[in-house]
């Protein structure tokens, strides 16, 4: 590829809601660069919907690869059929989207194009130059790093949330199907067990009531309960509640789920920087903690100093009377 023949901007996410994600961020992009934006589809059957899906969301193009072969995904075979796409249609700014598969994706499609890949962006945008610059945390959510690609296509992975998905529109776009052959891959799956998970996402939460080491016992989870209940909250809690004590399955912060609730209420989270990373995104943060020189209070919209063995049951009773429950 030489470096005069790349243009526009392409998103690929295997997760059809990130994929509606990724064309938000990579409109603007588009725009900003006077390129068109395209989406790749690839899959063992591509239903005529998730072309449409895309185009109503921004893409002025969608590749769409198909092979019984890449019916389920697979690293090699996957990669093969993005780097079909981006040797057909070399694009300048190339995005896919973090989750776990893309995250295996990008950089063994980035190694193979001898291109650099920024992962895990919180936000994106091109400098006078034109250039693609990728904000990211580091050191655990303590800093923010800028990073630019100096090689074509720019790559960089965005999680889940860091956009908002578009509204969709009447739009017109173009739908380009393309062959691709897909190797044999190397590894074969043998066996799937279903992930047990708390029956429903937190991530999906519009509002979480969380605990972290503050609290004592596993019953007293039942304060917490109580008060989301009232809320129409979901519970969740910080790293160690979760994969030390085993109260809870999953946790939210730097290495659990990010989330990005309307409301979030920590209850006894001291708010180190691994458990702030996960929720800095919320609209509104409630803590309350005993300690008043906690660093949660320092991110927080609206802090209580306090017991929350007291705090968290009167904060119970006067929404319920409030709120006639
Ligand atoms: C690589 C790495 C990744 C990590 N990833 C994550 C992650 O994703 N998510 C995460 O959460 N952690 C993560 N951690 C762990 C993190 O560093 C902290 O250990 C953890 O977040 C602390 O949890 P906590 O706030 O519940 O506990 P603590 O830090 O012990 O805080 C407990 C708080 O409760 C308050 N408290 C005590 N009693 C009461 C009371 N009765 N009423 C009110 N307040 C009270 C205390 O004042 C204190 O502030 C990670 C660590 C590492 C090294």
């Amino acid at each position: 590829m030489n470096g005069s023949s790349f243009r526009g901007v392409m998103v690929y996410s295997e997760n059809p809601s990130l994929l509606l994600e990724l064309l938000a961020a990579g409109r603007g992009l588009a725009d900003k660069l006077g390129a068109p934006l395209s989406a790749v589809l690839i899959g063992g059957e591509v239903g005529g919907e998730r072309r449409e899906e895309a185009i109503r969301h921004g893409a002025d193009r969608v590749y769409v690869l198909e092979n019984p072969r890449l019916a389920d995904f697979n690293v090699e075979t996957y990669k093969a059929a993005l780097l079909r796409v981006v040797e057909a249609e070399p694009p300048e700014v190339l995005l896919i989207g973090g989750t776990k598969r893309g995250k295996e994706l990008a950089p063994r499609v980035a190694a193979a194009l001898e291109t650099g890949c920024m992962t895990d962006c919180i936000s994106l945008e091109v400098d006078e130059e034109g250039r693609l610059v990728g904000r990211r945390l580091t050191y655990g959510g303590s800093t923010v790093a800028e990073e630019v690609c100096l090689r074509k296509p720019q790559m960089a992975t965005i999680p889940p949330r860091v956009y908002e998905r578009p509204e969709p529109a009447e739009r017109r776009g173009e739908v380009v199907a393309l062959e691709v052959e897909v190797p044999e891959p190397r590894v074969r799956v043998v066996e799937r067990k279903e992930k047990r998970r708390a029956g429903f996402r937190i991530e999906d939460a519009p509002v979480i009531v969380a605990g972290g080491r503050g609290i004592k016992k596993r019953e007293d989870l039942k304060l917490l309960e109580e008060l989301a209940e009232v809320l129409g909250a979901r519970v969740g809690c910080t790293r160690p509640l979760a994969a030390d004590y085993h109260w809870l399955e999953e946790w939210i912060g730097l290495s659990g789920h990010k989330v990005k609730p309307d409301l979030y209420i920590a209850c006894g989270i001291s708010g180190t920087i691994q458990h702030v990373a996960g929720i800095r995104d919320a609209k509104v943060i409630v803590a309350i903690n005993s300690d008043e020189e906690a660093p949660i209070f320092n991110i927080a919209d609206y802090g209580i100093v306090g017991d929350l063995y007291k705090v968290v049951p009167a904060l119970t009773k006067a929404l319920k009377e409030k709120l006639g429950k």
